[in-house]
């Protein structure tokens, strides 16, 4: 039997792909090994948004591919289509194809190198694979692909085309199969899951949907566009009770100038008038419950001055954000910001998140103290070294000593009794 070996780059939803990936290998007669380098096969699902995680594909596969001339290597995610990578690895790559394209396109390299000559036709469909999810708790949906939206630094439209939506029925189909399986949590994922659409319903009517499936479990989703955020979203969001607490709202900038060159469609006004829209629907329909807002933010973007860049920091003191992931901007070929002059410093982009990241540190230890005495449910993920380590419901990461045994995978109540800055930590309660 064939082995198979796939390297996963970047986001949720490239971790999302993998397993669909992996699903559809081992239903068809591959095996998955351990060992990279021992592979017949190796998939790369890249990520094209930092040029660190494209050096290290880079260097992965000029290593397997010297050391072993016969392994086959499929490259798919965002950097497939890209010109220049395909120049660059035209020798070392038996396979580019995008990841909706999958199944259909390794079946005829496979076919040609006579390493496989009978793939389930059925399975011909990217997202109808049945995905071999990382764990039997928590499981990745993905409800949508690609993006209309041409930010200016973005290479999603062009690596994974424009937006389409998955049939509703199948992903309800999906969830209740997972959740008879005992399954506690589901993430919707899309790149901009507000603007789903699969000609029957929208993302408020999907969400309604998912949160009448009978059983106990938790709803998430990302990636949600400010530009799309509906005042009818909003309520869904904090009246389903299934949803979750926590809404991840990528500002990427508080300039209204920068986001204007970023091409995202709206201004800083419109995000904070949002932000007031959600805690106070949070409030109005779970008055009871803490919730948690999250978002993306760029430094160093094209032409960003000092003073703009402080609009950022002052957009964060007034959010008092939970979470931000920051990203120093990084010129990506083939995007609208690739032709334009790049002129803030590394150092000043490190400078400037460093500035960003102790805001957000007060913020978050601010907001962890919330949880302090309060009771929660948390969902257990791993346990080690005598600690069990789990989430919220708002993705907070709770440490709590393991006093009970098997409860990995189960929800249970805790009381909080310690907040740090990037954890809280509390007890079991019986
Ligand atoms: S909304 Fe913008 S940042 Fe998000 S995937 Fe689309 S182009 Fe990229």
């Amino acid at each position: 039997m064939k082995t198979y070996f796939i390297k996963t780059f970047g986001c949720q939803m490239n971790v999302s792909d993998s397993e669909r990936i992996d699903g559809f290998l081992e239903n068809n007669k591959y095996k998955p090994t351990s060992k990279i380098e021992e592979a017949d096969l190796v998939v790369f699902n890249t990520c094209g948004v930092r040029q660190m995680a494209e050096n290290r594909a880079y260097g992965q596969i000029h290593n397997l591919r010297k050391n072993n001339p016969n392994i086959k290597i499929v490259l798919t995610g965002c950097l497939s289509n890209r010109k220049d990578v395909r120049r660059r690895l035209q020798n070392k790559v038996d396979l580019f194809c995008e990841i909706k394209n999958f199944p259909s396109e390794i079946t005829k390299l496979l076919q040609t190198y006579q390493l496989q000559t009978s793939f389930n036709n059925a399975l011909d469909q990217y997202l109808k694979i049945k995905p071999n999810y990382t764990n039997h708790y928590s499981a990745n949906i993905p409800i949508m692909t690609g993006c209309n939206n041409f930010c200016a630094y973005c290479v999603v439209p062009y690596a994974r085309g424009r937006e389409t939506s998955r049939s509703n029925k199948e992903i309800i189909a999906e969830i209740k199969s997972l959740i008879k399986d005992g399954y506690k949590s589901v993430t919707l994922l899309g790149q901009n899951v507000n603007s789903y659409n699969d000609g029957l319903i929208d993302f408020p009517k999907l969400l309604k949907k998912i949160n009448a499936i009978p059983g106990k479990f938790w709803i998430n989703f990302v990636s949600s566009h400010p530009k799309d955020m509906s005042s009818e979203l909003i309520e869904t969001i904090a009246q389903c009770k299934k949803v979750c607490e926590l809404v991840h709202l990528p500002i990427q900038a508080g300039s209204d100038v920068v986001l204007e060159k970023m091409n995202r469609k709206y201004t800083a006004g419109h995000y904070l008038g949002l932000v007031k829209k959600i805690k106070s629907a949070f409030k109005k329909y779970k008055p009871e419950s803490l919730f948690a807002l999250t978002s993306d933010i760029i430094v160093g973007f094209p032409g960003e001055t000092k003073r703009q860049f402080l609009e950022s920091a002052r957009l964060m003191e007034k959010v008092g954000y939970d979470m931000v992931y920051f990203g120093q901007f990084s010129p990506r070929p083939g995007t609208a910001a690739w032709n334009m002059k790049d002129n803030v410093s590394k150092i000043e982009k490190a400078r400037r998140e460093k500035y960003l990241n102790a805001i957000l540190e007060r913020t978050t230890l601010a907001n962890n103290k919330k949880y302090l005495r309060k009771t929660l449910e948390v969902l257990i993920e791993k346990e080690k070294d005598g600690f069990y380590f789990g989430k919220t419901r708002t993705l907070k990461n709770v440490k709590f000593p393991a006093v009970k045994k098997n409860l990995v995978g189960k929800i249970i109540k805790a009381k909080i009794i310690q907040a740090n800055i990037w954890n809280i930590e509390g007890e079991i309660l019986p």
